[in-house]
């Protein structure tokens, strides 16, 4: 997958592009990330790229033309990319989203500044408007980099067979179950007996359950989403459905 980033702090992404997991994807070839200072494309004899809002009122928009023309030179002699633009403004990014993604083969985010940008580069060029939860911060590179983090640990053959994401929180629409390790007993604190019984199939039984009991205790939105999802079977509804009884049924005991 190749992502372009269009940004006036290229350096910010030194650390998510070298280091870890993606810094190997990008090693095998699997990744590219090309952050691209749309300063560069100014034809402004200062390089500016701001200016004051039409109308009046505090902060700076970000101009068309610098971005317009990366985006012409990005995208010529492609047409397979989708645009997303970081802002508070946008859809509320989730693991569905995250999925979406990292099925493209080219993605090109654009990290606004000031009060963001003119209208008409979004009307013209963006596919996708991105928020990363309700605040707001001062630039699109950390919404940025979120968002690559999370798209590329879903790409085929980024995670390595012990780094696997079928088994985390969201995958299958509910919070993960708790983890442990070694020592079973650390300063008289135990693991749950069942993890040490070698029972896979209690071992499996208990990790729904766990994960159902913290999804409705921190995310009881969740479990209304996940019996409307069309991609479980009826079967596996139905085992959920059994766990949730078992767990009224113990919470009101
Ligand atoms: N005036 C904008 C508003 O009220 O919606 C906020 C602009 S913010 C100070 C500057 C830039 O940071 C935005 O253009 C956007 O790229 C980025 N940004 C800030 N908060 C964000 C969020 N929650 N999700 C995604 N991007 C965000």
């Amino acid at each position: 997958m190749r992502i372009d980033v269009l940004t006036l702090f290229p350096d910010m992404f030194a650390g998510i592009m070298n280091e870890s997991i993606i810094g190997r994807a990008q090693q095998n070839d699997i990744l590219k990330i090309n952050p691209i200072n749309f300063r560069d494309y100014s034809k402004d004899k200062h390089r500016k790229v701001d200016d004051y809002p039409y109308g009046g009122g505090s902060g700076m928009v970000l101009m068309n033309q610098p971005i317009f023309d990366a985006l012409e030179d990005i995208t010529k002699d492609r047409n397979n990319y989708r645009v997303i633009y970081l802002t508070p403004k946008g859809k509320t990014f989730n693991q569905e989203m995250a999925k979406s993604l990292s099925k493209e083969t080219h993605l090109i985010f654009i990290c606004g500044h000031y009060e963001g940008l003119d209208q008409r580069i979004i009307d013209t060029w963006v596919t996708d408007e991105i928020s990363i939860g309700d605040y707001v911060l001062t630039g699109g590179e950390l919404p940025a980099m979120v968002i690559i983090d999370s798209i590329a640990r879903l790409i085929p053959g980024v995670l390595n067979k012990n780094e696997s994401f079928i088994d985390e929180s969201f995958f299958n629409g509910l919070l993960e179950y708790p983890h442990y390790t070694r020592p079973a007993d650390y300063k008289s604190l135990t693991v749950p007996e069942v993890l040490l019984s070698g029972n896979h199939k209690m071992i499996e039984k208990w990790r729904i359950k766990e994960s159902i009991k913290l999804t409705i205790e921190r995310r009881p939105d969740l479990i209304n989403k996940l019996l409307e999802r069309n991609d479980i079977s009826y079967k596996k509804k139905e085992e959920f459905k059994k766990i949730i009884k078992e767990i009224i049924i113990e919470n009101n005991t």
